[in-house]
C-alpha cells in the first residue's frame, strides 16, 4: 500500500463564548483537516491545530508531500524518521502539528486495515471513558462563578482557569468565585502561562491555597527549570509543567530537574500519537502522572488522542479540551462531541473511529475562506496590552 495524496482543508469553527487569556482573545478556532489517501482506496483522517498559524501548517504540509507520497502508511516509525531526518524537520514545535496530523491519519489507516479501534493497537483499554476539564473563560469573578456552576451542572469535575492577571487580587477573587460556583468537591486547576517570577508565584499560590487547588500549571518560565523546582519546594500545591514539557526531550529535563509533580504532554507539539505514548512512558518510569494538553482541537484530534489516553495508565483523570467553548464540530452524529459528565467514551469503530460530516466540513471550510481573523489570538488590543514578564 502506498500513500498517493495529502489533502489539507483549513476549517474555522466558532466558540459559544470568547476565549480570553493574558495575550489575547479569540472567538473560535482554526484547525486543518488532513486526509491521507492511498492506492488501496483507504483514506486516513488527521487534524492539525493552526499552530503557530494556519499558513505555516499548510506550508509544512506542502513540504511534506515529497517525503510522504509513495511511502507505506503502515510503516509509521520509518515515515516519522524519514520526515525528521531526510526532510530535516527535526526542528520540531512550529512544524510539529502538521507532522502529527499526517502521523494521526496513518494510524487511522492502520486501524482501518486491521479492523481495530486504535485503543487496541496502543495497549488496550485501561479505562472505557476519558475525562476532560471544564475550561472557564477569563471574566469578572461573579460571571466565572455562574459559568463554573453551569459546568458542574453538566457533570464536569475539574475546572481550569487562566491566572497571571496584572492584579493578583483579581486572580485570587476568580479562584474564590470558581470554588463558590463549582462546589466543594470540584478540582480547581490554575494556569499562569509563565507569568510570575518565583517570588510572585510563591506569594500568590499561598493566597490561593485556602480555596483548594488541584494543580498550578506553569507558574514561572518553562525555560528555567531551577526556578520551577524552587517554587515547587515552597508551596503545597502540585506543580504541572506545560511550556516546560512540549517534547520528550523537554520532559526528560523536567524529570532530571525535579521541576514538576505532573507533566502536560501534547501529541500535536511532539510529532504524533506514538510520541504521546512515549512521553507518558518516560514520565511513568519517573513516577510522574501526565495529562494531555490541547492547543484547541476538533473531534478528529480529540478522539485520536482518546485512544492513547484510554490505553495508558498514568494519565490523570482530567485532560484538556475545548468542550466548554466549541459551538459545533465536524463529526457525523457527534457534533458537538457527546461529553457525558465531562467524559468521552472510547470510539469502537476501526481506526480513530470517527466519520466526517461532509456538510459541516464544507460549512466551516467556507467560514475559514470568508476570513478567520477573529479566530486567531493576534488581536491588536492584546498586543498593546501585553505585559512584560515575569511579573514580580
Ligand atoms: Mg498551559
Amino acid at each position: 500500500m502506498r500513500i498517493t495524496n495529502l489533502r489539507a482543508t483549513p476549517l474555522a469553527v466558532p466558540f459559544r463564548q470568547p476565549e480570553r487569556w493574558a495575550f489575547g482573545t479569540r472567538s473560535g478556532l482554526v484547525s486543518i483537516l488532513v486526509e491521507v489517501e492511498t492506492d488501496d482506496g483507504v483514506t486516513g483522517i488527521g487534524e492539525a491545530a493552526a499552530y503557530p498559524s494556519a499558513d505555516i501548517v499548510l506550508a509544512v504540509l506542502r513540504s511534506l508531500e515529497d517525503l510522504v507520497v509513495g511511502e507505506d502508511p503502515m510503516r509509521i516509525e520509518r515515515l516519522s524518521k524519514r520526515i525528521e531526518l531526510v526532510g530535516t524537520w527535526h526542528h520540531v514545535k512550529a512544524s510539529s502539528p502538521a507532522i502529527a496530523a499526517v502521523e494521526m491519519a496513518c494510524w487511522d489507516i492502520v486501524g482501518k486495515i486491521c479492523g481495530q479501534p486504535l485503543v487496541n493497537l496502543f495497549g488496550g483499554r485501561v479505562r472505557d471513558e476519558v475525562e476532560f476539564f471544564y475550561y472557564l473563560s477569563q471574566q469578572a469573578p461573579a460571571q466565572m462563578a455562574v459559568d463554573a456552576a453551569h459546568g458542574a451542572d453538566e457533570g464536569f469535575r475539574t475546572f481550569y482557569l487562566k491566572v497571571g492577571a496584572d492584579d493578583p487580587a483579581l486572580d485570587i477573587a476568580r479562584v474564590e468565585a470558581v470554588r463558590d460556583g463549582a462546589g466543594a468537591d470540584a478540582l480547581i486547576r490554575v494556569d499562569a502561562n509563565e507569568s510570575w517570577s518565583s517570588g510572585a508565584a510563591i506569594r500568590i499560590i499561598k493566597q490561593m491555597e485556602p480555596f483548594g487547588l488541584e494543580l498550578v500549571e506553569q507558574p514561572v518560565s518553562g525555560r528555567n527549570l531551577q526556578e520551577m523546582a524552587y517554587v515547587r519546594a515552597r508551596v503545597d500545591t502540585p506543580i504541572l509543567a506545560n511550556e516546560a514539557s512540549w517534547t520528550r526531550y523537554d520532559q526528560l529535563e523536567v524529570i532530571r530537574h525535579g521541576a514538576a509533580d505532573a507533566v502536560s504532554l501534547d501529541n500535536q507539539m511532539d510529532g504524533g500519537l506514538l510520541n504521546l505514548k512515549r512521553g507518558a512512558g518516560l514520565c511513568e518510569v519517573a513516577g510522574l502522572p501526565v495529562l494531555k494538553h490541547s492547543l484547541g482541537e476538533l473531534g478528529v484530534a480529540v478522539c485520536a488522542a482518546v485512544h492513547v489516553l484510554a490505553s495508558t495508565p498514568n494519565f490523570l483523570p482530567a485532560s484538556q479540551s475545548y468542550a466548554s467553548f466549541l459551538l459545533d464540530d465536524i463529526l457525523a452524529d457527534a457534533s458537538p462531541l457527546p461529553y457525558k459528565s465531562g467524559r468521552l467514551r472510547v470510539p469502537t469503530e476501526p481506526g480513530i473511529g470517527v466519520r466526517l460530516d461532509k456538510e459541516r466540513v464544507e460549512k466551516y471550510a467556507e467560514l475559514y475562506q470568508r476570513g478567520a481573523r477573529a479566530f486567531a489570538f493576534a488581536d491588536s488590543e492584546a498586543m498593546v496590552a501585553t505585559p512584560v514578564l515575569p511579573k514580580s
